[in-house]
């Protein structure tokens, strides 16, 4: 079975028209013949306003019920988009979490998913249906409902694709792939074509919020290799970049003592770490050069051979 995991962030399934469209970017995956995994995280904004409700009823709301809470933003939006695919005249359907299932262990809001029941949705895939998972969320051993991390859909993705052995595992956001730098400072943010799990994680770490950091752990755990691509129409794209990356500022710098080697500086603007230098391996350097789309994040190793393959 030829599978892809498609993931839509908050900021893609924001408003009934973005729904819409992503209604439209599954179909076209559908119509090469995948059969196609949908993830989708909660309308953006719909997980805050759920838990300034929580803190307003109880400043120590309780932990199993902010979880029950807050998981209730995916199942809206898992819904509107089965619903616009069924409009549309495919076979499609919502399926929380618990009905998968998704088992997860640890804390409640900041489980960790270690099993996906996969019977149910290779039937339903077999049959011709798009199944539209419930991002950043399981069921524990106790039957009760889990919450995996902020931004945990990422993680979700990740987990389906290695548990269905997934061809492909996209995230769909509102920026196209990963950035080098903020666009209001460059003239041109130069998109990243490959980047090693270890670098994205180092990035996700300093601010990018492209990616949870979990999820790139769990990726480079099981070898996954993920794509990014933006869900938004191309004029939207330079205020969403720069919504991400106003915090992460990357800049080339000569080492006299390693002249062969490109070494960057990351700035966080949030933490005022300035300079911090990383020492990064040349296939870096090369993805300045490389525009081409979408990113992917992949595991290149270390050492100067790792590369080569890219160039
Ligand atoms: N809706 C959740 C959050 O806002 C999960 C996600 O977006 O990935 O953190
Ligand atoms: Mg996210």
């Amino acid at each position: 079975m030829k599978i892809v995991v498609l993931k839509f962030g908050g900021t893609s399934v924001g408003t009934i028209k973005k729904i819409k469209r992503v209604a439209e970017i599954i179909v076209g995956y559908k119509k090469k013949n995948y059969k196609v995994i949908v993830v989708s995280s909660a309308m953006s904004g719909a997980t805050n306003e759920l838990i300034k409700k929580s803190f307003e009823i109880s400043d120590n709301f309780s932990d199993s019920e902010h979880d029950v809470l807050v998981s209730s933003g995916e199942q809206v939006s898992c819904s509107l988009i089965a619903g616009r695919l069924i409009h549309r005249g495919y076979k499609s359907r919502s399926w929380l979490s618990w009905q998968v299932p998704l088992l997860t262990v640890g804390a409640h809001k900041n489980s960790r998913i270690n099993l996906i029941n996969k019977n149910k949705i290779i039937k339903y895939l077999k049959e011709g249906g798009i199944p539209i998972v419930t991002g950043f969320q399981g069921i524990n051993s106790q039957n009760r409902i889990t919450t995996i991390g902020r931004g945990g859909s990422d993680a979700t993705a990740i987990m389906l694709a290695k548990f269905f052995k997934a061809e492909r595992c996209i995230i769909y956001t509102d920026v196209e792939g990963v950035f080098t730098t903020d666009p209001n400072k460059l003239k041109k943010a130069k998109k990243i074509r490959v980047i090693s799990y270890e670098e994205m994680l180092e990035m996700a770490s300093l601010g990018a919020k492209v990616m949870q950091p979990v999820s790139i752990q769990d990726a480079r755990l099981n070898r996954i290799d993920i794509e990014v691509k933006s869900s938004f129409i191309k004029t939207d794209l330079y205020k969403a970049i720069a919504k991400n990356y106003q915090y992460l500022h990357w800049e080339k710098f000569f080492d006299p003592m390693q002249p062969n080697a490109f070494h960057l500086a990351t700035k966080s603007k949030h933490r005022k770490r300035w300079p911090n230098e990383y020492s990064l391996t040349p296939f870096y350097y090369l993805n300045f050069l490389l525009e081409k789309n979408p990113t992917t994040i992949y595991d290149l190793g270390c050492g100067d051979n790792s590369f080569k393959k890219y160039i």
